[in-house]
């Protein structure tokens, strides 16, 4: 099964998409892992992507495509659950010639809840996990749960990073709602409570999917 899990930054792609990789025993990948990565390794392909990142910005759709494209290629015959692109209706081409998608979940959250989650977002170095300060506590302050790893702090979820990455989401990457919607591949999930489990989001994409 070949899944897109789309929705604004904050909405919660990351963290259920790692949840469902052990569900549905598919790889998740990541585009904002993959330019974080880059840039934690420092390569040459990091030190040109940093700028976008750390302001909030998009990277250039030809860049991203080509990491895209490195990661994907082994996973095209056993699927996978791709987060972070598309995020222009260029980038929905480009997958359109690499692959076809078989669903597209949309994930709706308003945007005081996705200041207010970013702002106490925690993550963990080594493995990637997501935390909150306030709805998703690690058991022990500062650490991963699963691997015991130190959590930090992205540097853009800082609030006026925040608010570029909402400008951004709006202007270049909520035409690609149109795209999928037209081609009947859009599945909406609506997430209005902080709160929520997110297993029972999990279960809704279960059903949806
Ligand atoms: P968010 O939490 O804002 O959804 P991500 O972790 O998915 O952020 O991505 C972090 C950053 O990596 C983005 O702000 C952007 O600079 C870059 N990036 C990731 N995916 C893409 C993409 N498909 N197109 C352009 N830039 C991207």
């Amino acid at each position: 099964m070949k899944i897109v899990i789309f929705g604004p930054p904050g909405s919660g792609k990351g963290t259920y998409a790692s949840r469902l990789m052990k569900r549905l025993g598919i790889p998740h990948i990541s585009t904002g892992d993959l330019v974080r990565e880059e840039i934690r390794n420092q390569t040459a392909l990091g030190k040109t992507v940093e700028k976008y990142s750390s302001s909030g910005t998009l990277v250039p759709d030809e860049v991203i495509t080509e990491m895209l494209k490195k990661r994907i290629g082994p996973e095209l015959s056993r699927g996978f659950i791709l987060e972070g692109y598309p995020r222009t209706v260029s980038q929905a081409k480009e997958l359109n010639k690499i692959t076809k998608i078989d669903a597209v979940v949309n994930l709706n959250v308003p945007d005081s809840v996705i200041v207010d989650r970013l702002s106490a977002r925690l993550q963990c170095k080594a493995c990637g996990a997501i935390y909150n300060e306030r709805t998703l506590k690690p058991k022990v302050a500062g650490k991963c749960d699963k691997c015991g790893g130190e959590l930090f702090r992205r540097v853009d979820d800082q609030p006026e990073v925040i608010r570029e990455r909402l400008r951004v989401y709006r202007e270049a990457s909520e035409p690609v709602v149109d795209f999928y919607r037209a081609r009947s591949l859009l599945k909406d999930i609506r997430n209005e409570d902080p709160n929520v489990d997110p297993e029972q989001v999990v279960d809704q994409i279960m059903k949806l999917i």
